[in-house]
């Protein structure tokens, strides 16, 4: 395996869907090569388990630019973290359309002017 191999792989490594015989190839050259090393510390930095927790903040922007960029580290190095992402992104997006769709679907005019009422008569 060599160091391009290596990087591609940290992802599945991690999620640990190598074959043993994957596996083993990579963890030898990890052993003898620090600038795979430094990667795949990168990559680790933040665990799959941990940036799933933090994606709706991730696209929400709401996380703080510390925790962004391990965010970003790790999934540069990870494919299968980039899959989940667009998948909540999309689901997201989704939501959120169907959530404006809601606020602007037609409320009638009759319910406007009940609620306006009520107000008025409550206060
Ligand atoms: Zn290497
Ligand atoms: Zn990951």
């Amino acid at each position: 395996m060599n160091c391009d191999e290596l990087q591609a792989s940290i992802g599945t490594y991690i999620e640990k869907q190598l074959t043993a015989d994957q596996r083993s190839a990579f963890e030898q050259h990890l052993a003898g090569c620090s600038s795979c090393q430094g990667s795949f510390q990168t990559a680790t930095e933040m665990s799959c388990q941990q940036l799933a927790d933090f994606v709706s903040d991730y696209l929400e922007k709401s996380l703080p630019a510390e925790q962004r960029e391990v965010f970003e580290r790790h999934l540069n190095m990870c494919p299968p973290c980039v899959d989940y992402m667009d998948s909540m992104r999309t689901t997201i997006d989704a939501g959120r359309m169907a959530c404006e769709g809601e606020n602007a679907a037609n409320v009638p005019e009759a319910l406007v002017q009940a609620i306006l009422k009520a107000k008025r008569a409550s206060s």
